[in-house]
């Protein structure tokens, strides 16, 4: 099959190889060409623009930071759309919010073509070993058709309803994440600042009711004072926005949430926004004068 990726982030560059190694012959585009060369040398072929992606291929995917980038490569010139026939069938693996996802997809109709809501969960170790959680929303028969790509990038390929449901699925399910990153935080501070070892929290925590895989990656990441991106602060507190604005629009309180918000813009603020999310720990061992790093080695 003839399949379209654009955007070969932290994210993308693993999806890609699970598409080549499928045998897919793959056509990619990146603003930033060097992202592409490594999945180049593999065999794919670097097109000068997402119009030409779509021109050259019937199914596309995108893996894109913000819905403004989506809106970009979709509508922009040079777009999707412009290259796009009424058989394109387009995937956003992006996080992105219902709205934006629906307004693209009327303007495709007009031409026949398809989008659908394709937002990932499991981070850059799923992306690499193909073991991520898609929820997709919109055409079902599209979706079923295409579903054997899907199937070289996850193991949890869910359909969540119609155009715009993965998107809402995502959004919650991040918010719920990043929340958890605040929390563990204040308590993990509190505990270590009490004396006891990180480790030790840990191993509590995790046998006990407050256990989550939020926290799975703490012992080689936050406990070693590892920030290094996986998945970036900044895009994090993108996913907040974006709950709390559909929060917003549909007038559900979300009170809790909006404090959440306030701290990621802290953080974004003290320059962290490239780190990986875990780094919304530094702003608490911050203000209460403890680290939360397993001294034990
Ligand atoms: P990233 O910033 O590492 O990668 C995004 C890529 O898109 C970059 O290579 C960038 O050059 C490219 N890009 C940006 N604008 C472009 C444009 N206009 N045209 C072409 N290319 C463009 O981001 P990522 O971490 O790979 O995340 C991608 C998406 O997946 C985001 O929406 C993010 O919220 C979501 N996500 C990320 C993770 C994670 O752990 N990193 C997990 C789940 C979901």
């Amino acid at each position: 099959m003839k399949v379209g990726f654009i955007g070969i982030g932290l994210m993308g560059q693993h999806m890609v190889k699970h598409i080549i190694n499928a045998g897919h012959d793959l056509v990619v585009y990146d603003l930033n060409k060097k992202a592409t060369d490594e999945i180049v040398s593999m065999g794919a072929t670097f097109a000068d623009n997402p119009a030409q992606v779509a021109a050259m291929t019937e199914v596309i995917f995108t893996s894109l930071p913000r819905p403004q980038d989506v809106e970009e490569v979709t509508l922009g010139e040079g777009g999707i759309l412009s290259g796009a026939s009424k058989n394109t069938t387009h995937f956003d693996l992006s996080t992105t919010d219902p709205d934006t996802i629906r307004n693209i997809s009327s303007l495709y109709q007009q031409k026949g073509a398809t989008i659908l809501d394709a937002p990932v969960s499991g981070g850059t170790v799923g992306s690499e070993k193909g073991t991520l959680c898609i929820m997709v929303g919109g055409d079902r028969s599209k979706y079923e058709k295409y579903k054997s790509v899907l199937d070289t990038m996850g193991s949890e390929i869910m359909f969540c309803g119609e155009i715009g449901s993965g998107a809402v699925c995502k959004i919650a399910n991040n918010l719920i994440g990043m929340t958890l990153g605040v929390v563990l935080s204040e308590a993990l501070s509190m505990g270590v600042k009490a004396g006891v070892e990180p480790m030790t929290l840990y191993k509590a925590i995790s046998a006990s009711t407050g256990n989550t895989a939020h926290m799975k990656s703490y012992p080689d990441t936050l406990f070693k004072g590892n920030f290094a991106p996986g998945f970036k602060l900044d895009l994090g507190a993108k996913d907040v926005g974006l709950a709390t604005d559909l929060g917003r629009k549909l007038r559900v309180p979300m009170k809790v949430s909006n404090l959440i918000q306030q701290t990621y813009i802290d953080a974004q603020n003290k320059g962290l926004g490239e780190e990986s999310t875990l780094a919304i720990a530094k702003l608490q061992e911050e203000i209460s004068g403890v680290e939360i790093r397993d001294s034990t080695g």
